[in-house]
């Protein structure tokens, strides 16, 4: 359905490469839920299997915004997904790196936006950008604990942390 000024083509492909990219997303995440299963690490497993779901959700936000501007969706191949890490820790830092990724082409997204005046994109992509640094933050900061139960007495430290994370204000 047509609604308002159209699409410009360019915009319209690139928001269905970024389906692709969230699409894909969500294959890697559920790739390293399935690793962290066959390593005995349900809680991680879950984690990403809610990632994994989360970047459905962000696929199907573009897929629906396509459609309300009477753009057309195209679905390409999904990649195939690394499926083994060498540890947990490596695990994170290739989710952490992927989100660097995500966001670099997030960011290309709202500089085609601005280029084109398209302001309906461009705010559109605004939830996109703040999710961004969610995400970067939620990974980063499970690298950074992975990193600290690899050093001496790391595990320690975050259990102190924890601790005292409880602290409310009276
Ligand atoms: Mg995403």
């Amino acid at each position: 359905m047509t609604k308002g000024k159209p699409l410009d083509d360019r915009m319209q492909s690139a928001i269905n490469s970024q389906i692709n990219a969230e699409l894909y997303s969500a294959y890697l995440y559920l790739a390293m839920s399935a690793w962290f299963d066959s390593r005995d690490l349900p809680g991680m497993c879950g984690w990403m299997k809610l990632q994994a779901s989360e970047e459905v959700e962000h696929a199907m936000k573009l897929f629906d915004y396509l459609c309300e501007r009477g753009g057309r969706v195209a679905l390409d191949a999904i990649e195939k997904p690394v499926g083994e890490w060498e540890s947990p820790l490596a695990a994170f830092e290739a989710a952490y790196e992927h989100e660097l990724h995500v966001t670099s082409l997030i960011h290309g997204l709202v500089d085609l936006a601005m280029e084109l005046n398209d302001h309906a994109t461009r705010s559109m992509l605004s939830w996109f950008v703040d999710e961004q640094v969610e995400e970067e933050s939620a990974a980063d900061s499970i690298v950074q604990k992975l990193r600290m139960i690899d050093s001496p007495r790391g595990g320690m430290l975050l259990m102190i942390d924890r601790e005292l994370g409880k602290r409310e204000a009276h």
